[in-house]
């Protein structure tokens, strides 16, 4: 699971509305050669902001969506056979060192042990990636930056990233917007009206409230996003808020019933 997008520019920058100085700490870390780490719960706007800033400073970005079954050979490249011939192909982390560009890990914590092996020389000031099986050692060019985002809230103590790997990064917390922030970043993606995103922001704050009781997550932006773009297309609200605000959160028939008490609250 690698994509990678190469836009031109600011002017094609993917809309993102800052929540403090993260675009400033990006902008610096990239300047001087420096690994980021996002840290922050699952659809508060991190990929968007990568996406962003790459867009920003011009380079080509991999993303790579880490799982537990992703290893390292996922990130370097393998040995493949084609047209009856073996020939090295690079993974997505080999071609952004090759070629100056952004690599943003995903969830890097879910990534098989040997991943963060891999990680360690890219992240000090040797800049390299050391590739066993083609005993080639290729130091990072120009503007290649490493990006890793984490879940504080989802670690365990089997999967969590251990202080070595983490003092490598600079680190930036991100949380869910400001209300207002908010407010705009829904209005923005989906076209919906002030007044009704104001009243399913208002909603998210109540169910955020909710986690560690009957939640065990908060709903995310991206779950206001998807409520208010069927709203704006014509789907009737309460319909939207269960599917998008909902039914995501939880299984449990009477913690729903609750949660659509709010919703008469917040919009009566
Ligand atoms: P994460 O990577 O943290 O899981 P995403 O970057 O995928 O979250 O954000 C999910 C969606 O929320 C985005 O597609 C975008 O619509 C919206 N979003 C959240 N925060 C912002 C923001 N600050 N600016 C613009 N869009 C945002």
């Amino acid at each position: 699971m690698d994509g990678t997008q190469k836009l031109k520019g600011a002017a094609d920058a993917p809309f993102y509305l800052p929540q403090a100085d993260e675009c400033e700490i990006f902008r610096a870390a990239h300047a001087n050669s420096l690994p980021l780490l996002l840290k922050g719960p699952t659809g508060c706007g991190k990929t968007r902001f990568v996406a962003h800033m790459a867009a920003e400073l011009d380079r080509p970005l991999y993303t790579v969506a880490c799982h537990d079954d992703l290893s390292a050979a996922d990130l370097i490249g393998r040995y493949l056979l084609k047209g009856g011939e073996t020939v090295w192909v690079d993974g997505p982390l080999t071609r952004a060192v090759r070629e100056g560009a952004i690599c943003y890990l995903d969830e890097v914590v879910e990534a098989r042990k040997d991943v963060t092996v891999v990680l360690h020389p890219l992240t000090d000031d040797r800049r390299i990636l050391p590739i066993d099986r083609t005993s080639e050692e290729i130091e990072a060019a120009d503007g290649f930056m490493l990006v890793a985002s984490y879940n504080p809230g989802y670690q365990n103590i089997l999967k969590t990233l251990k202080p070595s790997t983490r003092q490598r990064f600079l680190s930036v917390e991100f949380d869910f917007p400001t209300p207002e922030l908010e407010v705009e970043v829904v209005m923005r993606e989906s076209g919906l009206d002030k007044d009704r995103v104001q009243g399913l922001v208002r909603l998210a704050g109540k169910l955020r409230a909710l986690k560690g009781q009957d939640l065990e997550e908060g709903v995310s932006t991206r779950l206001i996003v998807y409520a208010a773009t069927l709203i704006h297309q014509g789907m009737p609200l309460e319909r939207a808020v269960l599917a998008a605000m909902i039914e995501p959160l939880t299984d449990e028939e009477d913690v729903k019933r609750g949660l659509l008490d709010l919703v008469t609250a917040v919009f009566g």
